[in-house]
């Protein structure tokens, strides 16, 4: 099993779980030729995709891919958001609901941002149990038994602080932050406070532009949880199989 990252930021999200016999596809904010590109042009083996809330940098392309024939799994309020969209590869789904697609059993979490958003939990034969979460100021639930955690580490609150004061960033950004993102800290201390006995590793998601620094970022967070720790970068692949060694 591989994860695929194709875009982890606010320009556009798209990652792939790439199985022997299928891929399931995590969010739709990148063109649908970058997951084609990604799958080296082999499509037949998409099970579907799932999208965690409306945001464009994690919804844009929902119609292409959908056009395309990929079943999507989202809340109600993503399909909404698209006018005369054509409903028939869309799966409504809700918080604390489990969901099959293909190989893999996604459960999805409630988490909190300032639109209605959901994190999953993973689960395929080849990669064991895997945590999604992005976009969410805290994570409420921890989760058992994980082999893989991808959650967000969107901005610091000293590197937020230095562009208020330098005037690069405007200060009301602080309070629409902290309602919506997940700052480094609370990562790191939702990290601790998970067994990550049977964690194989952690991938941090959705770094902002002007308030994250990846090396600081991962460097932190590799101290505190004692495994690899990778960033999100767009081309990165990772073996997430169960036993990767
Ligand atoms: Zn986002
Ligand atoms: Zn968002």
């Amino acid at each position: 099993m591989k994860l695929l990252c194709i875009g982890s930021s606010s320009r556009g999200n798209g990652y792939i779980l790439q199985s022997s016999n299928g891929a399931l596809l995590i969010e739709c904010g990148m063109p649908l030729v970058e997951v084609k590109k990604a799958l080296g042009w082999k499509l037949s083996g998409i099970s579907g995709c799932v999208v965690s809330h409306r945001h464009k940098d994690h919804s844009k392309y929902l119609p292409e891919y959908l056009k395309f024939g990929i079943r999507a799994l989202a809340l109600e309020d993503v399909f909404a958001s698209f006018p005369k969209l054509n409903r028939t590869f869309c799966k409504s789904i809700e918080p604390m609901h489990g969901y099959i697609v293909g190989g893999f059993k996604v459960y999805a979490l409630p988490v909190v941002h300032d639109v209605p958003c959901l994190g999953f939990v993973i689960e395929h034969s080849e990669m064991g149990k895997l945590l999604f979460v992005t976009d969410t100021m805290m994570l409420e639930y921890r989760v058992e038994k994980l082999n893989h955690i991808m959650i967000e580490a969107n901005y610091s609150d000293e590197l937020l602080e230095d562009a208020i004061s330098n005037g690069s960033t405007v200060s009301s950004t602080r309070e629409r932050l902290l309602e919506s993102h997940m700052e480094l800290k609370t990562t790191e201390q939702i990290l601790r406070t998970t067994d990550l006995t049977a964690v194989n590793e952690v991938v941090l998601l959705h770094l902002s532009g002007r308030h994250s620094d990846a090396v600081q970022f991962r460097d932190r967070i590799a101290k505190a949880v004692g495994k690899p720790v990778y960033v999100a970068n767009p081309g990165i692949e990772i073996n997430v199989s169960k036993l990767p060694y």
